[in-house]
Parts: C-alpha cells; structure tokens; sequence
C-alpha cells in the first residue's frame, strides 16, 4: 500500500447468520453474500469472500 493514498482499504471479513460471510471494505464497499443457498458452492465462503476482497482491492489499484 503507498503512502499518501486519501483512500484507505481495509477489508474486512463479516460474519453474517448461519455461516454467511460478506467482505467489507473501510471505503464503504461491500462484496456478495457468500454461504448461502444462493451463492453456495463447492468454495469454502470465508475463502470466497476473501477473493472478493481481494479482487477489490486489485480493481481499485488499477484506478
Ligand atoms: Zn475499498
């Protein structure tokens, strides 16, 4: 991370009900719910979530 940068990015992971996970981030983002029906798949969601953290932080690199 450089310094000087006026947006900070610290992501979070946030327990939801029933082994959902969403990622937060300090600039106001937030990821999809992961660990439910709907988004449920073979990836454990704490790891799902932490890509999509991850690809956030990548995407706003870039701009
Ligand atoms: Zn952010």
């Amino acid at each position: 991370m450089r310094d000087g940068d006026p947006m900070q990015h610290c992501r979070t992971i946030t327990q939801l009900d029933e082994g959902a996970v969403q990622a937060v981030c300090s600039c106001g983002w937030r990821s999809a719910v992961f660990g439910t029906e709907k988004t449920g798949g073979t990836m454990d969601p704490l790891q799902q979530a932490s890509e999509a953290a991850d690809l956030h932080e990548w995407e706003v690199d870039l701009s």
